[in-house]
């Protein structure tokens, strides 16, 4: 599966916001956002200009792409999934973004980032009702167990993730079991429950086009 290589740091920094690409890292002062917010190859130059709507619909939908660590014929695969659901396009999308496996794992707390989510994935050490999935864009439904198996759960990198998630929030929509090494989907998220910095209406905005 083709993914990007480039500077994850960039990535932030062309979107104006902290897209959480790096763990530990971006919750620390080394933080490259928070040392330099320009855009990437705009030297010191503090403020963007005034966006088109076409812009500011173009970046919001890169926001959530690279949010979610995804390929622009992935993330419209998603959209065009979202569009065949019931109920609310863009709600739908953030959705079925937000129940993929490697998120789940990285929103519960065992990986600090997205990427680090989507390797413990593609590693094995995923057990999804029991059955080991190594699938990362798997798509977790309300009532499933998930858990690291029993013989991956020595692995300092997943340690660490669980020590540093125990400040951050909790979602209500997941039901995690920390000493289990577990957790269960207890609902897919309601809207209120959704990502709130993603606009995923100008995302749907840049797709009607
Ligand atoms: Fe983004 Fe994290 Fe890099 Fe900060 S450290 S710019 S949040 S990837």
């Amino acid at each position: 599966m083709a993914r990007y290589l480039g500077s994850k740091c960039k990535l932030c920094r062309r979107e104006g916001t902290k897209l959480f690409l790096k763990g530990a890292r971006c919750y620390s002062p080394k933080c490259s956002l928070e040392r330099r917010n320009t855009p990437p190859g705009e030297g010191r130059r503090k403020f963007r200009g005034k966006m088109s709507d076409y812009a500011i619909h173009l970046r919001e939908k890169q926001k959530a792409k690279r949010t979610y660590g995804l390929l622009e014929r992935q993330f419209k695969n998603y959209f065009k999934k979202a569009t065949k659901m019931k109920g609310v396009t863009g709600e739908n999308l953030l959705r079925l973004l937000e129940t993929r496996l490697d998120n789940v794992i990285y929103r519960m707390g065992f990986a600090t980032s997205r990427n680090a989510a989507r390797q413990i994935v593609n590693h094995g050490h995923v057990l999804v009702d029991g059955k080991k999935v190594d699938i990362p864009s798997y798509i977790c439904v309300p009532g499933q167990k998930i858990e690291i198996r029993s013989n991956s759960r020595q692995i300092p990198n997943i340690h660490e993730a669980m020590e540093a998630h125990k400040s951050l929030d909790q979602f209500d929509w997941l039901e995690v079991h920390p000493q289990e090494f577990s957790g269960y989907v207890k609902a897919v998220p309601t809207a209120e429950q959704l990502p709130q910095d993603i606009d995923h209406r100008l995302i749907i905005e840049f797709y009607s086009k």
